[in-house]
C-alpha cells in the first residue's frame, strides 16, 4: 500500500501588543506553538509556525508620544523585548509579521477593497459605549450602571458615548453560515466547552461590527479613504493570512493555508471563532481547522495582573536555569485547553523530581557506568531476556501513545506517557543491578545487556522529549554518540533496536542540577529588582528586525533612502545611570552631532575618540535615557557585545557610504 503523505501543518499564535512587556503568558502561547512545530516537523510534516506584533492603534501612539518619538521608532525599539524572549525560550517561528510591515498593509487593504467591492463592507454612522484603553466599542449586552453610564468589561474603566462615520462589515449576514459551518466542524473550537460557547452567542444574533476611526491615525488606511484608519484589532488578524504570503506569495498560501490551528488564549475568543472566519468567508477563502483557545497560568491561584503585582518575569526562571524547564513544566502541568497554576514551589518541585531525579538520573547513572565499564563505548546486545525484550516493548507502545497525544496536541499526556517510561527503565537498572552484575565477570554479557537498553532507552526518550526540551533532547542523543541533529530524527522510524554497539558515547555532563527552594526563592527576589524586562533597550545596537533570513526584501531605493556617512568621534563620556550607554559627539565634515550609542559594555569612551565608522545620518532624532542622538552608528550584535566595524584613519569624515 502507497503511503499516504501528511498534510502541511500551519500554527499562529496570537501576535502579541507590541507595547505590552512579556509576561508568562506571551511565553505559555508561543511554547506551545514552538513545541507543536517541533513534534510536526518530526512527525513528517511541512511546517509553517507564525508568530509577531500587533504595532498599530491609540495605545502605541499615545505611548511613543510620551517617549517623544514617532509610533514606527516606538515599536521598533520595543519589539526586540519579543525577538529576545522568544530566543531566550528556545521558540524558533518560522516567520515573525509586524503589523508595520508593508506586506501586511498591503495584503488588508486588498482584502478591505474586495469586500468592499462585494457589499460585505459598507459606509455608515456608528454611535456607541466605547471603551478608549481598549480601543473598542461595548458589546450591547453590557449593562449600564445607576448613573446611565457603562463600564469596560474588560478593564474596568468608564466608557464614553462616540459617534462617528465609519465602515462597517456587514457581519449580521453570516450569521446562517457560521452556524452551518459549527454544525460540519464539531471541532472547530477546541475544546468542546468553548465551542459551545461561541456556537449559542452566534445564535443569539449579530450586529455588523465597526471596522475604521477617524480619530486614530496610527493605522493601515482605507483605501481611496484615508481620512480612515482601520482598526487594530481587524487589521491585526489578517496577519495570519498576509505571514503566509496572501496576494504576494501563491505558492506559499496554497500550500499552508488555511491555518491547521490558531492557538489563542480564551479572551480572544470571539475574534478568532466569529469575525474572523466571517471576513474569511466574505473573502471567499477557506476557514482554518481549529482555533484553539488555551487557558491562563494563574499566579499562585490568582490571576496575574500588574495592579496586583503578581506578573511572572520569565526572565527570572530562565536566568536560573534555561529554558527546557520553564517549557516542560507549563507543558506537563496542566492539559492547554485549562487554567493552570505556577507557584514557585510547584516549578522547583517537577525540576527536582522530573528532571534532575527521574530523567537527569537516568542519564547520569547509565553513563558512568558504561564509561566505567565499558571504556565509553556502547556495549553489544548479549541475548534478550524476557525483562529486557519488556522493557523494549514498553518503549514501542509509548512511543506510538505519545506521538498519539501530540498529534492532538495533549502535550501534558505525551510527556506522561514519556514519563512513565523513564519509571519503568529506572525500575529496571534498579532490578537489574548492574554495578552487581560488574563483580562477576562471568555474567559480563549480562551486563553489556543491561547497559545496551538503558543506552537504547535514553536514545529513544531524547527524540520524544525534544518538541518540548530541545536543547536537552540535544545533548541526551550527543551522550548516546549520536551524531546528528536529534529534531531531524522522524518519529516513524524511531526503534529502539537500532542503537549500534561500540560506537563510542561523549562524556555526560549534568543535565538538570537541582534546585534549592530557599536560595532559588532568595535569589529570584534579588535578580527580580533588575527588571530587565521592562527595560526599554536603546535602540542602536539591537537590530529591530526579523532574522536576516526572514526579513523582507527591500528595492535599491528603498536603501537608497538611508544617509550612511562616515563619521569621526571627537568626544565620548558615558550616560549618567546607564550601563550601556555612551554619549559620542561626532563630526560629519560639513557638521557635528551628538549620537548615543549602547556600545559600552564593549568599549571604553576612550577606545573610540579618533575612530571613524558608519552611521546613519537621515534617521529621526530619538531621546535615549533623556539625551538626544541625531544618528545610529552601524555594529555587529553578538551575544550582547557590540563590535562596531571602523574604517582607516584616512577616510575623510562625512563620505558617503553606498
Ligand atoms: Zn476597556
Amino acid at each position: 500500500m502507497e503511503k499516504k503523505s501528511k498534510p502541511p501543518f500551519y500554527v499562529t499564535t496570537p501576535i502579541y501588543y507590541v507595547n505590552d512587556v512579556p509576561h508568562i503568558g506571551h511565553a505559555y502561547t508561543t511554547i506551545i506553538a514552538d513545541a507543536l512545530a517541533r513534534f510536526m516537523k518530526m512527525d513528517g510534516r511541512e511546517v509553517f509556525f507564525l508568530t509577531g506584533t500587533d504595532e498599530h492603534g491609540q495605545k502605541v501612539e499615545k505611548a511613543a508620544a510620551e517617549h517623544g518619538v514617532d509610533p514606527r521608532t516606538w515599536a521598533d525599539r520595543v519589539v526586540v523585548r519579543f525577538f529576545d524572549l522568544w530566543k531566550a525560550l528556545d521558540c524558533e517561528p518560522d516567520f515573525f509579521i509586524r503589523t508595520t510591515m508593508e506586506l501586511h498593509e498591503k495584503g488588508v487593504q486588498k482584502m478591505f477593497r474586495l469586500l468592499l467591492d462585494k457589499g460585505d463592507i459598507y459606509k455608515g454612522e456608528y454611535k456607541g459605549w466605547y471603551c478608549v484603553s481598549d480601543e473598542n466599542f461595548l458589546t450591547d449586552d453590557v449593562p449600564a450602571s445607576a448613573d446611565g453610564t457603562k463600564t469596560c468589561p474588560d478593564c474596568g474603566r468608564k466608557a464614553q458615548v462616540v459617534s462617528e462615520e465609519t465602515y462597517f462589515f456587514r457581519l449580521s449576514a453570516f450569521q446562517q453560515r457560521l452556524l452551518d459551518h459549527y454544525r460540519d466542524h464539531p471541532r472547530f473550537v477546541r475544546p468542546q466547552s468553548r465551542m459551545n460557547e461561541v456556537a449559542s452567542f452566534v445564535r443569539g444574533g449579530l450586529k455588523d461590527l465597526s471596522i475604521t476611526r477617524t480619530t486614530v491615525k496610527w493605522g493601515v488606511p482605507v483605501p481611496g479613504d484615508p481620512a480612515h484608519t482601520i482598526y487594530v484589532w481587524y487589521d491585526a488578524l489578517h496577519n495570519y493570512v498576509t505571514g503566509i504570503g496572501y496576494d504576494r506569495d501563491p505558492a506559499l498560501f496554497e500550500k499552508f493555508w488555511p491555518a491547521t490551528v490558531h492557538l489563542i488564549g480564551k479572551d480572544i475568543l470571539r475574534f478568532h471563532a466569529v469575525f474572523w472566519p466571517a471576513f474569511l468567508l466574505a473573502a471567499g477563502l477557506p476557514l482554518p481547522e481549529c482555533v484553539f483557545g488555551h487557558g491562563w497560568w494563574l499566579k499562585d491561584e490568582a490571576k496575574m495582573s500588574k495592579s496586583k503585582g503578581n506578573v511572572l518575569d520569565p526572565y527570572v526562571l530562565l536566568r536560573a536555569m534555561g529554558p527546557d524547564p520553564l517549557r516542560y513544566f507549563l507543558l506537563r502541568e496542566v492539559p492547554i485547553g485549562l487554567d493552570g497554576n505556577f507557584s514557585h514551589e510547584g516549578f522547583i518541585h517537577r525540576v527536582n523530581s522530573d528532571l534532575a531525579n527521574d530523567l537527569g538520573n537516568l542519564v547520569s547513572r547509565a553513563l558512568t557506568m558504561v564509561r566505567n565499564y565499558f571504556q565509553g563505548t556502547i556495549p553489544p546486545p548479549a541475548p534478550e531476556e524476557p525483562d529486557d525484550a519488556e522493557i523494549r516493548k514498553t518503549f514501542g507502545e509509548m512511543k506510538d501513545r505519545a506521538v498519539a497525544h501530540y498529534e492532538s496536541y495533549a502535550l501534558n499526556k505525551a510527556l506522561e506517557e514519556i514519563w512513565s517510561f523513564i519509571t519503568a527503565v529506572n525500575k529496571y537498572l534498579a532490578d537489574k543491578a548492574p554495578w552487581k552484575l560488574a563483580k562477576d565477570p562471568a555474567l559480563r554479557p549480562r551486563l553489556a545487556r543491561v547497559l545496551h537498553q538503558a543506552v537504547a532507552a535514553i536514545r529513544g526518550t531524547a527524540a520524544l522529549i525534544a518538541p518540548v526540551m530541545p536543547g536537552s533532547a540535544q545533548k541526551m542523543w550527543e551522550f548516546t554518540g549520536e551524531p546528528g541533529r536529534v529534531r531531524d530524527v522522524r518519529f516513524d522510524t524511531l526503534r529502539f533496536e537500532d542503537l549500534p554497539a561500540g560506537r563510542p558515547m561523549k562524556e555526560p555532563e549534568q543535565l538538570f542540577p537541582r534546585v534549592n527552594l530557599k536560595e532559588f526563592l532568595a535569589e529570584d527576589a534579588g535578580t527580580a529588582k533588575e527588571k530587565t524586562m521592562n527595560e526599554i533597550p536603546s535602540p542602536p545596537e539591537r537590530p529591530a528586525a526579523p532574522a536576516v533570513s526572514e526579513a523582507p526584501l527591500i528595492t535599491y531605493d528603498e536603501f537608497a533612502k538611508l544617509d550612511l556617512r562616515v563619521a569621526h568621534v571627537l568626544e565620548a563620556v558615558k550616560v549618567e545611570g546607564a550601563k550601556k550607554l555612551l554619549k559620542l559627539k561626532i563630526d560629519l565634515g560639513t557638521e557635528q552631532r551628538q549620537i548615543v550609542a549602547g556600545v559600552a559594555e564593549s568599549y571604553a569612551p576612550e577606545q573610540l575618540v579618533g575612530k571613524k565608522f558608519i552611521i546613519i545620518a537621515n534617521l529621526q532624532p530619538a531621546v535615549i535615557r533623556g539625551v538626544e542622538s541625531q544618528g545610529m552608528l552601524l555594529a555587529a550584535a553578538a551575544g550582547g557585545k557590540a563590535m562596531i566595524p571602523f574604517f582607516e584613519p584616512d577616510v575623510p569624515a562625512g563620505t558617503k557610504v553606498k
